[in-house]
């Protein structure tokens, strides 16, 4: 590959004490954390709105925040409060409840008592504006981070392209929020990629047609018949989920590659509009349900579930998960099923359930550099490990204890692993942090 010099002094646009690269939902709990615990907070984030998942992809539940078994809370903090600014429940209700898994149409048949956590893309959207800009945190939306300038052991500038050009942040400590775990990698720490990566999915919106039981069942058959046929090629599920009640939003476009190969992720929006727009044909033509149904929307992108694995201070294992091994410095708890997409399979997958586990500070700390914590779907994890933990409740709870630790750290003028982990915690728990099981696992 033949490569060009490039030389040039940036314009430093800010100097935050903490500076949060993404803003979905490990970003969201950073952010918001690090300016609650007194620092001065950047979030930059390539899209125009925060939200990750949620809103770039189009999701529909805090998969994570509950443990199965019981319905009942694993993930408190952000996580309540996201639900409560969405008006799914009541101020102060929210570990109190019991909720369904996700908004899975199997779960809701089977536990229809039970609250469905259930996120909008729309009120997720305007809930992150307010949660961000009321807690003091700079927002910069169309803002991709694009490099990173490392000084010895600390991440000196973050280079950042929006509309302005090429401009450098210098903060004194960094959140890497972006799921794909851009700085830590172009920062030199080292990382790890499954050989084979989960399926990207492209979601999509159908408007004007009712989701019942019976529908969600007959879409599954049309697939099923039409893959043997010839007709379609791979797909998940699918995991239909309602907004209004007279929409449907469809999980179930599955495309190998890996995000962060630009070739993959281009491929992964083109293949997926062609599928999407080949199932929403084979609908209507089989199902009366779908008489008036119209094609609303996709994306806005397509999303991975697995990429970088960056290698932290501690592994997270598969092991530790079925293990429910007990962590000294557990800083927020997981309870999803390993949830791993197979690339080569149609259909449902099995997903074993897993009890109450503890994930560890020391996944959050990529090594060689002291100012850096990732959180969130790059974090350190197996893959089997990650396929449970990188969901969006664990994400922001991820979020939530680096943007503490980073705000302590600021004040402290410490590294990360400086960072008392008693005083992290008690203020994790005073921030309604849950990092006891017991509390999930006694039955209603
Ligand atoms: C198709 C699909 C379906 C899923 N279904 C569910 C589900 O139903 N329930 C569930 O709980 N989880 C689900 N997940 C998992 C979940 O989406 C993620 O693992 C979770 O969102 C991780 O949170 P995160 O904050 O680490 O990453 P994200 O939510 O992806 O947020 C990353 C943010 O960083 C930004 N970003 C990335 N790179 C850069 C850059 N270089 N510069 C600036 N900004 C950048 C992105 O725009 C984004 O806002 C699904 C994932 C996929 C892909």
């Amino acid at each position: 590959m033949s490569t060009v010099p490039y030389s040039k002094s940036l314009k430093v646009v800010a100097e935050p004490d903490v500076l949060v690269c993404g803003t979905g939902l490990a970003g969201i709990g950073a952010a918001v954390a690090a300016g609650r615990n007194g620092a001065s907070v950047m979030a930059v984030d390539r899209m125009g709105f925060a939200g990750g998942f949620f809103t770039n992809v189009i999701g529909f539940a805090f998969d994570g925040f509950v443990y199965e078994g019981t319905g009942k809370p694993v993930v408190g903090g952000l996580v309540f409060e996201m639900l409560e600014r969405m008006h799914v429940v009541e101020p102060g209700q929210a570990p109190h409840l019991s909720y369904n898994v996700n908004g899975d149409f199997t779960e809701v048949e089977k536990h229809p008592d039970r609250v469905i956590p259930r996120t909008d893309p729309e009120l997720f959207k305007k809930a992150a504006d307010d949660i961000l800009t009321e807690s003091g945190v700079r927002p910069l939306f169309h803002s991709q981070v694009a490099d990173v300038i490392v000084e010895g052991d600390r991440i000196d500038s973050v280079i950042i392209s929006n509309k302005d050009g090429l401009v450098a942040v210098r903060p004194k400590n960094v959140i890497d929020a972006t799921g794909d775990g851009d700085v830590a990698a172009w920062a030199g720490c080292p990382y790890e990629k499954a050989e084979t990566l989960q399926p990207m999915s492209l979601h999509f919106r159908i408007g004007f047609v009712e989701l019942t039981f019976e529908l969600r069942r007959k879409c599954a058959a049309v697939l099923e018949q039409a893959k043997a046929a010839g007709r379609i090629g791979l797909y998940g599920g699918p995991w239909p989920a309602t907004f209004s009640g007279r929409d449907i939003y469809f999980n179930v476009i599955r495309t190998p590659g890996d995000v962060t190969n630009p070739d993959d992720w281009t491929n992964a929006e083109i293949q997926g509009r062609r599928d999407a727009w080949a199932m929403f044909e084979l609908w209507k033509e089989a199902l009366p349900e779908f008489r008036d149904a119209y094609f609303l929307t996709s994306g806005p992108t397509a999303g991975a579930r697995e990429s970088r694995r960056i290698v932290g201070d501690y592994t997270l294992t598969g092991d530790d998960i079925r293990q429910a091994k007990r962590q000294y410095d557990v800083v927020v708890l997981g309870a999803w099923r390993i949830d791993r997409h197979p690339v080569q399979e149609t259909g449902y997958h099995h997903m074993p359930m897993v009890p109450p586990y503890d994930i560890p500070y020391r996944t959050l700390l990529p090594q060689g550099i002291d100012n850096l914590w990732v959180a969130g779907r790059c974090h350190s994890a197996t893959s089997e490990a990650l396929a449970s933990s990188r969901v969006t409740a664990n994400a922001m709870g991820m979020g939530q204890a680096a943007g503490t630790a980073a705000a302590m750290a600021t004040a402290t003028r410490g590294g990360s692993r400086d960072v008392s982990i008693t005083e992290l915690q008690d203020r994790l728990v005073a921030a309604h942090a849950i990092l006891d099981p017991a509390s999930a696992m006694a039955p209603s």
